[in-house]
């Protein structure tokens, strides 16, 4: 596997591959990966020449306060399994090499990045869009590879390239869970070992308003009602900063539902912030 961390050198890789001919999957990290972000790359390596998985703790995605410096962050471990899946280039270029002095430009998201999350996380979306931008000129892949964990994240980047006309395909991939339901996360780590076991309820209560939906007995809106009133009465639950049914495509609180609906939260358990959410 090689290894690079200059951008000027990741993009003569990137197109001295398009210039063979080859399709490149590119799968954008954070690190300390898990097995949900294994399964992105398994499923670039399946559709791709080469797959290029990028780790970077973006800090532009970061709000005051938020978690920059304690993200858990393990190179080696990190290497040792991008190796054990066959990935074919790191990119994990320093913040310094990706935000060099006198950077001014970023991208803005409008209306959707304001959403769910953007509504808790002011400016985030906008740092996540200008990284996966930059990545995007980077790397120059065929397809690029996002979780449907999260969601909005995906449906922002899909709009991205849409919009700004990368030649990319934005692919979505299923959330992978533990054994008990929870969905993977780098995050889950600062969980006690009480709030771990209670963390799963997050994804119960997620699992029975998309019974309730489903079953046409009650409404969106009042699925919703139940999903805020269950979450925030669930043991070690200290807040619950959004929940409901949502329309997938404007992320608006649905009233009712015909077909096609986003169940998503997102609560604080202990220092974690955890998200999930259910697509019909
Ligand atoms: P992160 O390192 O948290 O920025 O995640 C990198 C990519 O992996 C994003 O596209 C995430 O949506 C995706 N991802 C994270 N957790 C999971 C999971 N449990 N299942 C599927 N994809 C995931």
């Amino acid at each position: 596997m090689e290894i690079i961390r200059i951008p000027r050198i990741m993009q003569d890789t990137g197109r001295t591959l398009a210039l063979r001919g080859r399709s490149i999957g590119l799968v954008p990290t954070m690190g300390a990966l898990h097995d949900g972000h294994m399964s992105l790359i398994r499923l670039s390596r399946m559709e791709n020449h080469a797959t290029v998985v990028s780790i970077f703790v973006n800090p532009a995605q970061f709000g005051p306060g938020e978690d920059l410096e304690k993200y858990p962050r393990d190179e080696a471990e990190d290497m040792q399994k991008l190796r054990a899946a066959g990935v074919d280039t790191l990119f994990m270029p320093e913040a310094g090499a990706m935000y060099p002095e006198g950077f001014s430009f970023s991208v803005k998201t409008g209306e959707l990045g304001g959403k769910l999350e953007g509504a808790f996380r002011p400016g985030h979306f906008d740092g996540v869009a200008t990284v996966v931008a930059k990545l995007f000129n980077i790397t120059l892949p065929t397809r690029a590879y996002f979780g449907l964990k999260d969601y909005q994240q995906s449906l922002i980047i899909r709009r991205l390239a849409v919009d700004m006309n990368f030649p990319v395909e934005v692919v979505a991939c299923p959330t992978v869970r533990e054994e008990d339901g929870l969905a993977m996360s780098s995050r889950n780590g600062y969980l006690t070992p009480e709030e771990r076991r209670a963390a799963p309820a997050i994804y119960g209560c997620l699992g029975r308003a998309e019974g309730m939906l489903r079953s046409g007995d009650s409404s969106a809106g009042e699925v919703t009602g139940f999903l805020r009133e269950n979450l925030s009465t669930e043991p070690f639950v200290a807040e619950v900063q959004y929940a409901g049914v949502y329309d997938p495509l404007s992320l608006d609180e649905l009233d009712e539902f015909h077909g096609k609906a986003l169940i998503a939260a997102a609560v604080r358990i202990g220092a974690a912030r955890l998200m999930d959410n259910i697509l019909i």
